[in-house]
């Protein structure tokens, strides 16, 4: 089989190489031209951990090739996946012009029946569009062609891209006609040797089964924040709470941590974009919004601490950032908290130092020199007055704190993912903040 996959970025790329993966012949098609540029020469524009190693094997095998093309790539293809971004637009509401861009430019462009695929994210009644858009650029041109839409919402987690894409808890495709639906179930069948389940539905189901799932997720952070904000009020430890709810089947023990609140790519941006759905439908969101709020409120709450524990006079002290990137594994840092702790830190007259394990490039073209980088965790620590702990790499798990406490001014840490023991640091004689634990005594 042979498909186009349109957007290469996080989403693109790993759709688009783990399909060569399984032998299907893919053409990843960006507008970026410098993009397509450095894919061809093996150089990838993100970082995904076994990324690096799939696109090349691929591309040796001639499975997997770059291009800036689009009415090339799609002749001869069973179908076309727009995997384009879907950004908020001032209203909230995701905007489609990238969506619909490559939805025009298919219809200008194909000669064969194909499969347009949305894999975006993307509103209820955006497949509808797609179609539309599609047959006016085939009616233009008066081109008699069949074709069909079909909604293929993505849910890999970037850091886990490929083995969430190659081994998916479930695919979820929506169709409207049979024939779409063989062509995906061809195309999927390779990843189903597991069991892992593809779910056909109606198009407009599975439009919303993305929404519901980011919301549902994005909910769940802002529950334990609120909980957790309301532990620490109480004198009551949310690492304990966490272990004592999530070992009830019901909740399970996933997805239950508290922190600074959620940002990336995609939590925020969708939790908005459903939330203008409703509203423009009639129909309020309200615990979306609360969980909005929630959030908004949780990306300050470290910071309060670091006001509370200086007095709030923080010009002139200096804070070392351990991870830059909004999660783990990614140097993504879309909406990542880091950016809004920085800020309020350098408005404060405070200095960062940072460092993250793959972030740093990205940082530096967004922060600039407005901040310092360290060579590695360690150098970030040298005369700082506390370390801020944001993103809760694997390698700042267990770092030797008797090391850290000689390089560091004051020996405080805010940690903003919980992942250190208060009663440790307390015996290495730190001042220990985490989010909803009890201060050591
Ligand atoms: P991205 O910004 O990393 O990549 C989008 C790519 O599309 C860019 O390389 C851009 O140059 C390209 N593009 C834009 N217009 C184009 C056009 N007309 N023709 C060809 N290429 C074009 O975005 P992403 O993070 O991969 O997200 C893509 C979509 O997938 C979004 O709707 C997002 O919500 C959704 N999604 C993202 C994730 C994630 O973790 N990043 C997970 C699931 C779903």
């Amino acid at each position: 089989m042979r498909i186009a996959v349109v957007g290469t970025g996080y989403v693109g790329l790993v759709t688009g190489t783990c399909f060569a993966e399984v032998g299907i012949d893919v053409t990843c098609i960006d507008i970026d031209q410098q993009k397509i540029e450095n894919l061809k020469k093996g150089i990838l524009p993100i970082y995904e951990p076994g990324l690096e190693e799939m696109v090349l094997r691929n591309t040796q095998k001639e499975r997997l090739s770059f291009s800036t093309d689009l009415a090339t790539s799609i002749q001869g293809c069973d179908a076309a996946f727009i995997a384009v971004g879907t950004p908020p637009g001032e209203d909230g509401s995701a905007d489609l012009k990238y969506v619909l861009a490559v939805a025009r430019a298919i219809g200008q462009h194909m000669s064969d029946y194909l499969v347009v695929v949305t894999k975006s994210t993307v509103p209820v009644g955006t497949a509808q569009k797609v179609r539309q858009a599609i047959e006016e650029e085939l009616a233009a041109r008066s081109a008699n062609l069949a074709f069909d839409v079909a909604s293929n919402p993505e849910f890999l987690k970037e850091g886990a891209a490929i083995e969430d894409f190659l081994k998916p808890d479930r695919i979820v495709v929506g169709v409207a006609s049979e024939k779409a639906e063989e062509v995906m179930q061809k195309l999927y069948k390779p990843f189903l040797m597991n069991g892992h389940p593809l779910i056909f539905m109606d198009i407009p189901s599975a439009e919303m089964t993305k929404y519901a799932a980011n919301a549902m997720l994005a909910t769940k952070i802002s529950f334990m924040n609120d909980i957790a904000n309301l532990c620490e009020i109480m004198g009551a430890d949310v690492n304990m709470v966490r272990r004592g709810i999530g070992s009830d089947a019901r909740i399970g023990n996933k997805f239950i941590y508290p922190g600074i609140g959620y940002g990336g790519s995609c939590f925020p941006k969708d939790v908005k974009a459903l939330i203008r759905t409703a509203n423009e439908n009639g129909y309020q969101m309200r615990v979306l919004k609360s969980v909005e709020e929630v959030n908004e409120h949780q990306k300050s709450v470290l910071f309060n601490k670091i006001m509370n524990h200086f007095q709030g006079n923080l010009a002139g002290k200096t804070f070392a950032v351990w991870g830059l990137s909004f999660k783990p594994k990614t140097d993504d840092m879309r909406e990542a908290p880091s950016l809004v702790i920085i800020k309020k830190l350098l408005e404060q007259g405070a200095q960062v130092k940072a460092y993250d394990p793959v972030a740093m490039k990205e940082a530096q073209h967004l922060l600039g020199d407005t901040i310092q980088y360290g060579k590695d965790e360690y150098e970030a620590l040298i005369d700082a007055d506390a370390l801020l702990l944001v993103t809760e790499w694997p390698e700042f798990r267990s770092p030797n704190f008797t090391v850290a406490g000689k390089l560091m001014k004051e020996k405080v840490v805010f940690d903003g993912r919980n992942i250190y023991e208060a009663k440790d640091l307390a015996e290495k004689g730190f001042t220990y903040y985490g989010i909803g634990v009890k201060q050591p005594v």
